[in-house]
């Protein structure tokens, strides 16, 4: 292989480049190149500048994947950092494409940085639970002050090039060749007396003392419950920049960075960052040809079917959508004209794009407008027999080799295909809600679902910026049905002694943004009503059957939209609790003779957790879903999970495997079938795995 980094003297100018595709990753090949040829640069005499530059499409953009969670061995970073720094003679930066995380820290490290326009910059170490660690947090802050410097650390979003030159972290902008720029830049420099101009002694982001300790005490204030260590320790470090010599704040840097990356959380955070790329390998994509999709069909405009063709304009299909009748049809585009609406107000897209994307629209009562549509997604009531309905219009409407695919929440996919000629063409794609914003997609496989479907599934949540997970044909799939573990975990709860506000807060204390009951009253608490009922027949006699939702259901206490549910949202201030959920709940206790008990918070948690753990290490088992990993990439995309805590599979291994089985077999003689563990669990432990391992 060659270098990945080279040396070239151009006239009395050294060019350093880096050349590691796909992206120059700051692998170790690359440091000790880079170490090497900065260090040979600064002894020859007949260099007089050197431009650090990088080939293909990026400069650096961040370090090698493979190298996280492991002891890095040396040059680390910021060693590198500091011999551009250090250098006797002056360092540019010829910065392009996406210059994140150490990629931006080497380009701070130099004395001079040129940008081309289209560059993006940024240090989005926070997402991956831990700090910029090449120096970043101390110099970023030297040039910009606290504020400018928070918001690029704690958000982890990129800045444009732009943005950059306007807060003097870059000094010039590129339009075409960065290089040639660069080069320029560098000839000036010489002719000007050679000035380095190291970062570490700049002050002009400190000038501003009080302005700079107000900046952090508002983020500190702002942040103080984020569970994520990181964050804190961003805010220390940028702190330290202010108050702090630079060797001894980079120390601290160092430190806190070496603290956080072997932490729970960020252990928790690369598993989801890996997960999630792990998801799209799944068998049917080996070989597949993907089918052709130009023109995508929307069937129901209600919440889902609206939010879907949304998705599908914004990723710039043309889109046929297709209502029952014409008033269901105007309040359909209604809803999807006040999104652009809403979002031309909100500035996140102008009013051209708007226009733009409306324009791509067709709404139309009649099926057979669906007959030149490479891909339909069906989003009607959810009822067996509507959809079947449905599916007999399209088979007879949709042209041969077009896709239907079903958004179906709980129904059987193969019953479905089954009633059509063309149960090869049948696939779920299981949109969340709101459709246009949730990213997970639920790819699910029938068994006679042609392999090119599922590979196009993929293709198209890749267009439509989703994250696709396989899963089986099953009850719920793998979402709904660890989320009805969940909730029944937590009805068992309510009923032995805990309140839903309880419970509610215990999950949010663990880091959900809304607890269980929260979230019912939100989706509407007829749905899973629906779905109790539709399931009445198949429930074995011996199973604990927790009746206080229904009972609240039968008031027409829906939740949000009926003003009560477990909550009373008609109030001003806020959902309050609700008194006569609690007399229905202490009524259902008196009935089964149950005398309540208190539960602790991490009791709470616990008994969610591994319920979740456990169902969904059942769909791994039956091959609903093809790995565990899997299960937390959909909880963290569509359910809400804290993503510090990487998903309820990564949770339980960081629990301890036979920590969560011997909960479980505790919990058993309470309710036997409920919690039986998994038998994936013992087959892990006497190996001495964890799911992190499948
Ligand atoms: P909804 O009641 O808001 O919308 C359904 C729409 O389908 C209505 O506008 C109705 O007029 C229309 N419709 C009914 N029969 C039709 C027909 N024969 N032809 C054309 N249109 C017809 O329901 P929703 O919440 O959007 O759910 C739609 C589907 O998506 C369901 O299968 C549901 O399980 C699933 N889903 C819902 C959610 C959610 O959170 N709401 C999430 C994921 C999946």
């Amino acid at each position: 292989m060659s270098e990945p980094v080279t040396l070239r003297v151009e006239n009395t100018v050294a060019v350093i480049s880096i050349e590691n595709p796909p992206v120059n990753a700051l692998s170790h090949a690359v440091r000790s190149g880079l170490a090497e040829k900065i260090q040979s640069a600064i002894s020859d005499d007949a260099v007089k500048a050197i431009v650090l530059t990088a080939e293909g499409r990026t400069f650096p953009a961040g370090a090698d994947v493979r190298e996280f969670g492991r002891p890095r061995e040396t040059p680390i970073l910021s060693q590198v950092c500091d011999l551009l720094e250090s250098s006797p003679k002056p360092t540019i930066a010829a910065v392009h494409g996406n210059a994140l995380g150490g990629g931006f820290e080497l380009a701070l490290a130099c004395h001079y940085r040129v940008v081309l326009r289209s560059a993006k910059l940024g240090l989005p170490e926070v997402k991956l639970g831990v700090l910029p660690g090449g120096g970043g947090t101390q110099r970023v802050p030297r040039i910009v002050g606290a504020a400018a410097a928070l918001d690029l650390m704690l958000t982890g979003k990129p800045i444009s090039a732009q943005k950059a030159l306007d807060l003097g972290l870059v000094d010039q902008m590129a339009e075409a060749d960065v290089a040639d720029a660069a080069m320029a830049m560098a000839r000036n420099v010489i002719a000007d007396g050679s000035k380095t101009r190291p970062t570490r002694e700049r002050v002009e982001g400190l000038q501003d003392a009080v302005g700079f300790a107000n900046a952090i005490a508002a983020r500190r204030e702002k942040k103080k419950n984020d569970p994520q260590p990181s964050v804190a320790e961003i805010i220390n470090c940028v702190e330290a920049a202010q108050i702090l010599p630079f060797e001894a704040g980079l120390a601290k840097e160092r430190a806190a960075f070496d603290e956080c990356e072997t932490g729970p959380e960020a252990t928790a955070m690369r598993h989801a960052f890996f997960a999630e790329r792990r998801a799209v390998k799944v068998p049917e994509l080996k070989g597949a040809t993907l089918r052709e999709v130009k023109l995508i069909g929307v069937v129901g405009a209600g919440t889902m079917g609206a939010g879907i063709a949304i998705a599908c304009l914004d990723a710039g299909f043309p889109v046929v959508l297709v209502e029952r009748d014409q008033d269901g049809l105007e309040r359909g585009i209604q809803r999807i004209v006040a999104n652009y609406d809403k979002s031309v107000a909100k500035g996140r897209i102008d009013a051209a794009t708007g226009e733009e994307r409306l324009s791509r629209l067709t709404g139309t009562t009649k099926m057979q407008d669906l007959a030149p549509v490479d891909l339909i997604i069906e989003a009607v009531f959810e009822d067996e027999q509507v959809k079947r309905n449905v599916f007999a219009q399209l088979d007879a409407v949709m042209k041969p080799g077009g896709i239907l695919a079903t958004n179906t929440s709980y129904l059987d996919i193969d019953a479905l295909a089954a009633t059509i000629s063309r149960p090869q063409d049948v696939v779920g794609y299981h949109f969340f809600s709101p459709a246009h914003i949730m990213k997970l997609l639920e790819v699910v496989v029938g068994g006679k679902t042609d392999s090119n479907v599922v590979a196009t599934g993929f293709e198209l949540a890749r267009k439509l910026r989703k994250v696709p997970v396989r899963a089986g044909v099953a009850d719920g799939f793998i979402g709904n049905r660890v989320l009805a573990a969940y909730r029944l975990a937590a009805d068992f709860m309510l009923e032995d002694g805990a309140t839903p506000a309880q419970i509610d807060a215990a999950m949010r204390a663990y880091g959900f943004p809304i607890g269980p009951y929260q979230v019912l009253d939100m989706a509407g608490l007829d749905i899973s009503w629906a779905r109790r009922k539709r399931l009445a027949a198949t429930r074995a006699p011996e199973d604990r059957y927790v009746a206080i939702g229904d009972k609240i259901c039968e008031q027409g206490w829906f939740g949000q939209k009926a003003g009560r549910g477990y909550y009373i949202h008609d109030q001003d201030g806020g959902p309050v609790e609700n008194p006569d959920v609690l007399a229905i709940v202490e009524e259902e206790r008196r009935l089964q003779g149950i005398a309540p008990r208190s539960f602790s918070e991490q009791e709470i948690q616990e008994r969610c957790l591994f319920a979740m753990a456990n169902e969904g290490a059942r769909l791994v088992s039956e091959g609903v879903a093809l790995r565990p990993s899997d299960v937390d990439v959909v909880l963290l995309y569509g359910y809400g999970f804290p993503r510090h805590r990487g998903g309820p599979m990564m949770a339980a291994d960081q629990a301890g495997l036979l920590t969560v089985k011997n909960a479980l077999t505790n919990w058993q003689v309470e309710e036997p079938r409920f919690w039986a563990p998994s038998p994936l669990f013992d087959e892990l432990i006497k190996n001495g795995k964890k799911f992190g391992d499948l």
